[in-house]
Parts: C-alpha cells; sequence; structure tokens
C-alpha cells in the first residue's frame, strides 16, 4: 500500500508566537494556517482533523483574529481532492480543540477516532483550556460514531496513531509510511517544525512533561511533518514535498 498525505488549507488565525513555542518569540504577532490533512492510497478514505466551523464565532467570543478564504475550509479542500463528505470512512481528531473538529458535522459516515481521555477533558476540561473546546463543535458528532482508544492505535497497516499528550491529556498524533519516509501529523502537540526540530513545547498545555516528551518522541519519528500551525506546509502539499525534520 502506498500511501500519500496531503496538507488541507482550512483558515487562519492571528496570535502571538510566543503562543507557539513556550514564550518563546513573544512580542510577534503572526497569522498562522490551521491545517487538516487527508491520507490518500488507503482502503478507506482517512482525514485528520477537520478545522474551524464559525471564523464570526472565533472573532467575536474568543477575540481573535480569524479568516478563512472561500476556497478554504473542510468542504473547499474535500472537492479539490476529489473526495465526497459522505464517503469519507475514518476522521481522526487529533484532539476536541474548537480549530480541528470544527467540520466533523459534514461526515455523516465517518467513525471518529479519539483517545478516551481526551473525550472526558473536553467535557470537563481543566480552567484554563475552557476557552478551547467549543461544545457545539463536540456534540454534533452523534455519540455513536465516536471510537474511544487507549493509546497506540494502528488504523491500517502503515498509519498509526501514536498518543502525544501535554497540549491536552488526550492528544494523539498521526504516524503514515509513505515511500519517500514518515510524516507525521502533528496536531498541536507541535504547533511549528520549530516545535519538533528544538523540542519545544506548545505553550497552551495542560502538563509540560508530557508535552515536552510528545515533542522528543515527535522529533524521533517524523522525517516530513504537517504541524497543526506551519506557515511552511503549502497547501495541497504531499510527503516530501512537506517540511523536512532534522
Ligand atoms: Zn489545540
Amino acid at each position: 500500500m502506498s500511501f500519500s498525505v496531503v496538507a488541507l488549507p482550512m483558515g487562519w488565525l492571528h496570535v502571538d508566537k510566543g503562543s507557539l513555542t513556550y514564550g518563546k518569540g513573544y512580542g510577534t504577532t503572526m497569522w498562522i494556517p490551521v491545517w487538516a490533512a487527508a491520507i490518500l492510497g488507503a482502503d478507506y478514505k482517512i482525514l485528520i482533523d477537520t478545522g474551524i466551523s464559525d471564523p464570526a464565532w472565533v472573532q467575536r467570543d474568543l477575540g481573535m483574529g480569524c479568516r478563512q478564504s472561500s476556497d478554504e475550509g473542510i468542504e473547499q479542500a474535500l472537492k479539490k481532492i476529489g473526495w465526497k463528505a459522505d464517503e469519507v470512512d475514518i476522521v481522526i481528531n487529533t484532539h476536541l480543540h474548537y480549530d480541528h473538529i470544527g467540520g466533523n458535522v459534514v461526515f455523516p459516515k465517518a467513525r471518529f477516532l479519539i483517545q478516551e481521555s481526551e473525550w472526558h477533558h473536553a467535557n470537563q476540561p481543566l480552567e484554563t483550556q475552557t476557552w478551547a473546546y467549543s461544545e457545539r463543535d463536540f456534540s454534533a458528532t452523534d455519540y455513536f460514531r465516536w471510537t474511544f482508544l487507549q493509546g497506540a492505535y494502528d488504523v491500517v497497516p502503515g498509519v498509526r496513531i501514536v498518543p502525544t499528550s501535554g497540549h491536552t491529556p488526550g492528544h494523539q498524533s498521526v504516524v503514515v509510511q509513505t515511500p519517500g519516509g514518515r510524516v507525521v501529523v502533528s496536531g498541536d502537540a507541535a504547533n511549528l517544525v520549530e516545535n519538533i526540530q528544538e523540542e519545544i513545547p506548545p505553550t497552551i498545555m495542560v502538563n509540560v512533561h508530557d508535552a515536552r516528551r510528545s515533542v522528543q518522541l515527535l522529533h524521533r519519528l517524523a522525517q516530513f511533518t504537517i504541524p497543526g500551525h506551519d506557515p511552511d506546509v503549502k497547501a495541497y502539499a504531499e510527503n516530501t514535498n512537506l517540511p523536512s525534520v532534522k
């Protein structure tokens, strides 16, 4: 089986760089992309994360700059790769923050793979993270479509979910074997390639030890990567055209 991983553009958020790299670069604001990904070449149609559902809500309720152009978002991305929403078999949500699950609602037949510990946290978050969970978004998925995982999980041979807690208690990343090397879709365990290369934990986290162990794990595993929010990823780039990790 020869897999390909494709970066799908979901929109943009305006943040301080220090909020991504444990304070490094604090005071520099930047627009960061929101990435989802598709795995092509499997017997199943597999997506990783589904982006933002409502940029106006992000601006109003979170007070954060947010934009999504007419060619960004999950439905536009599906068109671009030639998939229909009701053909998608599996959605892997790295975690349940609003900017990773907003498009879940458009997949009527998919199975949604998350860590059981993430489900519990989303329903009763640490107070510092209540803002990042939108109950409207995760309750939009029929409860019986969730599959609750407890640790690493092989989705199909060559596509492995690995726990990368720290950013949230039940965060997970996805490692895909492609002909050109291992591609890691990190979610927010690493916001930027820099987080992996320099083993810098993300700033938003529930546990610094776990977050640090997770970036170290990703550094060992990744040859190429789609981090959750790196501007160096190009829309629809695949495999060896994704940022490489040294
Ligand atoms: Zn997050």
